[in-house]
């Protein structure tokens, strides 16, 4: 096996197969590595975070042409430090073997199920939370005994070349290495025969992959996206719904999986909404140009197409409300005012593609089962949330309704809630990480039988029909009775 080595002599494609098997064979001559290593790992990752705060916010910034600090601290470096802390706490647990209870045909014996780590796992990372995304699924990994290989995105590529940096500082290449580049590096590592692959992106980058991961049978977690509704119940508070829903969209100017997408509102408060909306808005970002706080978009095509959204759902009809408090021009920079669409219809781009960014279209409706309906005629989305005090009509919207995850009465806040799942459903998504699930996600849980001395086997092997396999037959007969159906 060659040596590893980050770039290759004859092309600039870092040599990905060799970095795969240098993880591999470490990952064999240390299949298991004890709780101590573990933690070891996990206090590295902590203490490379703590030392790295600040040029992690200036990273990032960069990357948005402004991201405000608060956001890089509250999306990302806090939401890692509870995920390190959350393992921390609860992996001795996880760790241990589960006994199992063994059955009839089996006894006796001990019945348990191993939690091994696959191996080697594979992260690629999008642009929007380029540190979160590529080391929460790793705390998952390494608190489960992996070794793993990040991708970073190529859009926002002074956080990749930090990421990269202080992955290097603390984790030899054979237990974390990081790997920059654009879409014909993305190509060639979603090629490799991972262990397990963590995709997280588009749904459209998504299908490749799986296809990519298919022909090695590897498993895939997709992390991708989405239209997420908002549902506001005709009794709840237009000022409340306004703020809680207002936070999810200008977090990040609304670059996030889980913004909410589009708002579900009662045909007569949508104009209170919209009013209550502004307000909220022009209080939490009273100017936008030079307000650090006013996050700006990822790249000039993203801004773009954000804009072609905007301009197609005005030429076809509908009525774009920017909030701009300061009557500011955005010319030569990369913000985008948060923007309501009102009248948006189905043959808009606004409502066919994920938006992503800080538009919200407010659609109307009559009755809370219209607004079900509206949901349920679309694509399961990632997340969904829902506006109402009444417990029990939110029981209700929860078990008629599939998203990958949802909040009652706030939004984005169950990605940070560090013991629940995260992932999505059907085009959303499949799998999860975070919490016990996470850990789950990178072990393979092994079922063990383990047979003592007494070998109970030999008492009903053949030749057939002996004593001890008519007794089991009998007993068999008794147990499993037709059952009424009621
Ligand atoms: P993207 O799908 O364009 O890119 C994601 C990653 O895939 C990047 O690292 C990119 O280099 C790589 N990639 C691009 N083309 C590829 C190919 N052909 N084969 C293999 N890899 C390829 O997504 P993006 O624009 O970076 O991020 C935005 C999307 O990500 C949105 O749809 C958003 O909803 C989704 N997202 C989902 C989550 C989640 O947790 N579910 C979180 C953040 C973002």
């Amino acid at each position: 096996m060659s040596a590893p080595h980050l770039t290759s002599v004859e092309s600039d494609l870092p040599d990905l197969e060799s970095l795969l098997l240098a993880q591999k064979k470490a990952a064999l001559a240390d299949p298991m590595p004890d709780h101590a290593t573990r933690i070891r790992r996990l206090d590295k990752l902590q203490n490379v975070i703590l030392d790295n705060r600040a040029r992690m916010i200036a990273a990032a910034s960069k990357d948005f042409s402004n991201r405000a600090a608060a956001e890089t601290e509250l999306g990302e470096i806090l939401p890692l430090l509870d995920g390190i802390g959350y393992y921390r706490k609860r992996l001795g647990k996880f760790m241990k073997p589960q006994r199992r209870h063994a059955s009839l045909t089996v006894m006796p014996a001990r019945v348990e199920v191993r939690y091994q780590p696959v191996g080697v796992v594979g992260i690629v990372v999008p642009w929007n939370f380029p540190f979160f995304l590529g080391l929460s699924p790793l705390i998952g990994a390494l608190a489960a005994g992996n070794r793993a290989m990040i991708k970073t995105s190529e859009f926002a590529p002074a956080s990749g070349d930090l990421l990269k940096e202080m992955m290097a500082e603390i984790f030899t290449e054979d237990e974390v290495t990081v790997v920059t580049g654009g879409v014909e590096v993305a190509t060639e590592f979603t090629k490799l025969p991972f262990d397990h692959l963590v995709f997280t992106g588009s749904t459209q980058v998504g299908k490749i992959v799986m296809k990519a991961a298919a022909d090695n049978l590897t498993p895939v977690t997709l992390e991708l996206g989405g239209k997420s509704p908002a549902i506001i119940h005709e009794d709840f508070p237009l000022d409340e719904a306004a703020s809680r829903i207002g936070f999810g969209k200008g977090f990040n100017a609304g670059q996030i999986c889980v913004s909410p997408d589009y708002v579900l509102c009662p045909r007569d408060k949508v104009n209170a909404f919209t009013a209550a909306y502004q307000d909220a808005m022009t209080k939490a970002y009273p100017s936008l140009r030079n307000n650090d706080d006013y996050t700006g978009i990822i790249t000039d095509r993203q801004q773009a197409r954000l804009e072609g959204y905007l301009k197609d759902a005005e030429e076809k009809g509908a009525e774009i409300i920017r909030i701009n408090p300061q009557g500011e021009a955005f010319d030569g920079t990369r913000k985008m005012p948060l923007t309501l669409v009102l009248g948006a219809t189905d043959d808009m781009l606004v409502m066919q593609e994920e938006i992503f960014g800080p538009i919200l279209p407010v659609i109307p409706y009559d009755t809370l089962d219209d607004a079900l309906a509206f949901v349920h005629a679309r694509p399961r989305p990632l997340a969904l949330y829902y506006f109402d005090w009444n417990k029990g009509r939110a029981d209700d919207v929860l078990a008629r309704t599939h998203s990958g995850g949802a909040c009652i009465n706030d939004t984005l806040s169950h990605v940070g809630s560090d013991d629940i799942p995260f992932g999505g459903v059907g085009p959303s998504g499949m799998g999860h990480y975070h919490g016990e699930e996470g850990f789950r996600t990178f072990s393979k849980a092994k079922g063990v039988v383990r047979k003592g001395k007494f070998n109970s086997t030999a008492m009903v092997a053949p030749p057939w029909g002996n004593f001890m396999y008519k007794q089991l037959m009998l007993l068999q007969k008794m147990r499993f009775r037709k059952r009424k159906i009621s």
